[in-house]
């Protein structure tokens, strides 16, 4: 059977050609005689693949060397709890940007260790853009600022980072790492799903600052603690050993592809594809505000809920699929991460010409 085209939101798309590749060494590693999955993540040849992972992660966000890179499990949500686990522990407050569901997730769930302060919302509009932060009253003696740069339900996206000055900023980049520059030393923490923009479920990447390490409360399960995993090489037990393989493989891709300023570029055109489109259609309208237009989660609507859902059954028809947007926001997403190709964002914008056409 042919492949479609999948805009789902996560687990998400997955290069080809980095399919293939894992096809190819999946009962035979090289000249190893097994597949990765029998490999013991103790034994040479399998951390060879990890420092491989850590370094190709190192290389393409230029992740500076005072930083540690954890590939952890759990997801991004687990990390929802290890924020606060980890850095709660000075004034017990942190501020939090509410600008998404899991931004709310998140700061919902610091404040069984301590005070949140949510310095700027967007919740009473359904989070159409990411709220102005100009005039947020940030806390100087937070234990950290926290925000979720791409908001995946919403398709909003902050355009520029706050200056939290002194106070370490942590980052949600679950949907949008890899797809375009950071400068990783403006942040404290990052984490990010893999399941969006690096490969299948299963791991959780953690790049944390050193100084931010061995803050941790008493009460932090083992597991969750950075420094305990960071001085485990994230081996404090069995780490998700094929996933971080075919993360692996996910960022040599990237790097072949030039990399994460050689996506970005990419990324712009899928996206300005897209929004282009929906600025001159008189059938779909894009919900999120233009100056927080995200790269990554297009969402757009018709207004009309039964015409959102003859154009999902359409689409899914000509081999577009999983473009029902979330609950939250209705109509249409269109997740068109770093993997998903350009023909299939043009394939998208001829289809829905081709719907609006038939529904004028
Ligand atoms: C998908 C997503 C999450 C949740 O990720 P899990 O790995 O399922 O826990 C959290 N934050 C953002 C921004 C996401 O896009």
């Amino acid at each position: 059977m042919e492949r479609v085209f999948n805009f789902a939101p996560g687990p998400a798309t997955i290069a080809q050609s980095v399919l293939e590749k894992a096809q190819k060494e999946l009962v035979c590693y090289g000249d190893k005689g097994m597949s990765v999955m029998e490999m013991s993540h103790r034994s040479g040849m399998y951390l060879d693949i990890f420092n491989e992972t850590v370094a190709l992660l190192k290389e393409l966000m230029q992740i500076p060397d005072q930083y540690k890179i954890l590939f952890l499990q759990g997801g991004a949500t687990l990390q929802f709890s290890a924020v606060p686990l980890n850095l709660m522990t000075g004034s017990k407050k942190a501020d939090y940007v509410d600008s998404g569901n899991f931004a709310h997730l998140a700061a919902e769930e610091a404040k069984k260790y301590g005070t949140v302060n949510v310095v700027a919302s967007s919740r009473e509009d359904n989070y159409t853009y990411v709220p102005d932060l100009a005039n947020a009253q940030w806390s100087k003696d937070a234990d950290y600022a926290y925000i979720t740069t791409n908001n995946t339900i919403y398709g909003t996206r902050f355009n520029s980072l706050p200056d939290t000055g002194a106070v370490p900023l942590v980052a949600d980049m679950s949907s949008n790492i890899l797809s375009e520059p950071y400068d990783v030393s403006k942040f404290g923490m990052i984490f990010a799903g893999a399941q969006k923009n690096i490969g299948p479920a299963g791991v959780c990447v953690v790049i944390v600052r050193e100084d931010l390490l061995g803050r941790e409360n008493p009460l932090c399960p083992k597991l969750m603690s950075w420094a305990l995993e960071a001085k485990n090489d994230s081996m404090l037990n069995t780490p998700n050993t094929y996933g971080i393989y075919m993360a692996k493989l996910g960022f040599e891709w990237l790097k072949e592809l030039g990399g994460v300023n050689a996506i970005y570029e990419i990324n712009k055109r899928k996206a300005a594809l897209l929004y282009d489109y929906l600025d001159e259609s008189k059938l779909f309208k894009a919900p999120a505000q233009k100056a927080y237009r995200s790269l990554m989660n297009v969402t757009f609507v018709t207004g009309d809920a039964d015409k959102d859902a003859a154009f999902v059954k359409y689409a899914a028809a000509n081999g577009l699929v999983n473009l029902k947007g979330h609950r939250n926001v209705g109509g249409m997403r269109a997740s068109i991460y770093n993997a998903m190709p350009e023909a299939g964002v043009q394939k998208l914008v001829a289809v829905m010409k081709a719907f609006e056409k038939e529904n004028a």
